[in-house]
């Protein structure tokens, strides 16, 4: 029976939500399709992840253990990849769009002699091939793109896709690996804290834009992330005048983000930035310009000086949280 393998990325040697994100669709479509679901994990103790796979559905699991992998190097996630791709012959390998991701796609599409399609907001099997939506031209539109291919490998834009638990008695495959080939070396990490929450898999985003324009908003920023658990983002406005750091940029050249909850502080709502953030899934706006284009993405906008916005604003939310 053809088969659907999921990579699961993982944070704190947990599944990223963007990982069970894209192992649920994977289900949806094994369903679907009549086809066996795998997932695949990578780690220096793999267990913890390889039961959450399961808890979402995912009837085999193939894990590799390696001290390696400990921080995503490409040489050696490439070298398993190939080898768990290898053993379990999946027609479709779906990915989690990381950056870790993208930096190992195309390799192993070349390795492994299969069709690569990047960063989808939606995808699907179809007459012996893969279908998907891709935002294109920073994200005005989307292009319907076909690949066949033995596997074809998708990567899958977070937030695209809800999470849904489905937990199965399945196994765990252990295979044997060893990182001989390695031919890169870990020299430093130089770790982004924006807001101490990954911005990539944070639920909640606070992004700052050029409205923020001092310490006191900056403050305020801070303070609402602080109370709603946020990662602190950032407009390329700001990011340029040095208060934010680049790590924290949003948009066409930042990070693409798709938290549950997206606020933007003082941000105009350029389409570059709007490219970044559009598929969250709630947004709230402040901003004074009734006419501010973040308007015509926002859920919930509110219309107002963001000095003054924002400190009644943190304290409902204390109030909702028992914290005042
Ligand atoms: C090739 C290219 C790539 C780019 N990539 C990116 C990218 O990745 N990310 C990105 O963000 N930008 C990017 N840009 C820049 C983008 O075009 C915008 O210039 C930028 O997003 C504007 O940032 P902003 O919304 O913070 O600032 P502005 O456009 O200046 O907006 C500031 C907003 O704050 C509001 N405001 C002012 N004071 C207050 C107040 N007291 N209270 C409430 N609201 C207030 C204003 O009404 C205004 O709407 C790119 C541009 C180019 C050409």
């Amino acid at each position: 029976m053809p088969s659907i393998l999921s990579f699961v990325a993982l944070s704190n040697g947990q599944p990223t939500r963007a990982s069970l994100e894209v192992l649920t669709r994977c289900r949806q479509l094994a369903a679907q399709h009549g086809h066996d679901l795998a997932a695949v994990v990578l780690a220096p103790d793999p267990s913890a992840a390889a039961d959450a796979a399961q808890q979402y559905g995912a009837a085999t699991v193939y894990t590799v253990a390696d001290s390696s992998f400990e921080n995503a190097l490409n040489t050696p996630m490439l070298g398993a990849l190939d080898a768990v791709i290898e053993q379990a012959q999946p027609a479709v390998v779906a990915f989690p769009s990381t950056e870790g991701v993208k930096d190992i796609l195309g390799a192993l599409a070349v390795r492994t002699g299969g069709a690569v399609i990047a960063d989808v907001a939606e995808f699907e099997i179809k007459d012996g091939g893969v279908e998907a939506l891709r935002p294109v031209m920073a994200a005005k539109f989307l292009a319907r793109t076909r690949a066949e291919g033995n596997p074809v490998l998708i990567s899958v834009r977070s937030g695209s896709y809800v999470a849904e638990e489905a937990p199965v008695a399945g196994t765990v495959e252990a295979m044997a690996f060893t990182s001989s080939e390695a031919k890169q070396t870990l020299r430093e990490v130089v770790a982004s804290v924006t807001g101490g929450v990954d911005l990539s898999d944070a639920r909640v985003v606070v992004a700052a834009g050029r409205g923020v324009k001092d310490d006191e908003g900056k403050r305020l920023v801070e303070e609402l992330a602080e109370v709603t658990g946020a990662a602190i983002g950032a407009s390329r406005a700001v990011v340029e005048t040095g208060m934010f750091p680049a790590t924290a940029q949003i948009g066409q050249t930042g990070k693409v983000v798709s938290p549950e909850v997206y606020f933007a502080v003082g941000v105009s709502g350029a389409i570059q930035h709007v490219a970044g953030m559009s598929n969250s899934r709630i947004i709230v706006a402040v901003n004074n310009n009734a006419d501010a284009p973040i308007f015509d993405v926002a859920t919930y906008g509110i219309v107002g000086d963001l000095y003054q916005v924002l400190p009644a604003l943190i304290a409902e939310i204390k109030n909702a949280n028992g914290t005042t």
